[in-house]
C-alpha cells in the first residue's frame, strides 16, 4: 500500500539495508526532492559531487548510483520509468520564492519540509545537502545555463531505489511553481523490505 505525500509537503522514514523505496509521481509533473543520511552516523549524507564523480554523468537513471559525501554507496536506481530527474539543484527554500520568485509574503518549501520532518531524527536545517530531485526537469545548455523545465513524468510513473545502507530518507512533494509546471500534487511511496519488491519486466 503507497503512503501519500500531501502537496506542498514532506515527510521523513527510515529504510534499512536492502530494502526497496519505490517513489510514484501520481497525476503526473510533480517533482519530489529526496534527502539521504546514514542511519548509524548523520554526518554521512548523500553528495551530487561525488555521485557525478563517481557516474561520470550528471544524469542520473536506472543503473546508477548514489553516493555519499564519505564516497560510499547509498542507494542504487533499480528502476526509473521516466528516466529524467536532477541533482544540480538545491531544495526550494523561503529565500527561493524571494530571489526567484519576487514573492515577499510566506511560501512553502521543500527546504522547510525537509528540515521539520528530519528534526525528529536530530537534524537541523543546515544539515539539508543537495537533495536528488526526482522527476525534476532541469536543461543545461552548452553555455552552462539552466532551465528549469516542466517535468516529462506522467501519472504513474515511478522510480524504484535499492538501500545499500541503513539511511535516514527525507522526502518532499514539490512546493516551486516553476518545477512542476504551475500546480502542485501529492506524491506516493512505497517500501518493500529485503528482496519483495515487485520486480518488473
Ligand atoms: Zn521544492
Amino acid at each position: 500500500m503507497a503512503i501519500r505525500i500531501p502537496k506542498q509537503s514532506g515527510t521523513a522514514f527510515l529504510l534499512k539495508k536492502g530494502d526497496n523505496l519505490k517513489i510514484i509521481d501520481p497525476l503526473g509533473e510533480q517533482v519530489s526532492d529526496m534527502v539521504l543520511f546514514n542511519a548509524q552516523d548523520k554526518r554521512e549524507s548523500i553528495s551530487s559531487g561525488k555521485t557525478f564523480d563517481f557516474e561520470e554523468s550528471i544524469l542520473l537513471t536506472t543503473g546508477n548510483t548514489l553516493w555519499s559525501n564519505r564516497s560510499n554507496k547509498m542507494m542504487s536506481i533499480v528502476e526509473d520509468t521516466n528516466g529524467r530527474n536532477d541533482f544540480l539543484l538545491a531544495p526550494c527554500s523561503p529565500e527561493t520564492f524571494k530571489i526567484m520568485y519576487d514573492n515577499p509574503a510566506y511560501h512553502p518549501s521543500c527546504f522547510e519540509n525537509l528540515y521539520s520532518s528530519l528534526k525528529h531524527f536530530g537534524l537541523l536545517p543546515d544539515d539539508i545537502p543537495t537533495a536528488f530531485n526526482i522527476f525534476m526537469n532541469v536543461e543545461v545548455y552548452p553555455n552552462g545555463k539552466l532551465r528549469v523545465k516542466a517535468p516529462l513524468s506522467k501519472a504513474g510513473d515511478h522510480i524504484l531505489f535499492e538501500a545499500k545502507m541503513d539511511l535516514i530518507v527525507g522526502l518532499t512533494a514539490c512546493s516551486a511553481e516553476d518545477s512542476n509546471n504551475g500546480t502542485f500534487k501529492p506524491i506516493d511511496y512505497q517500501i518493500f523490505q529485503g528482496s519483495q519488491h515487485p520486480k518488473q519486466g
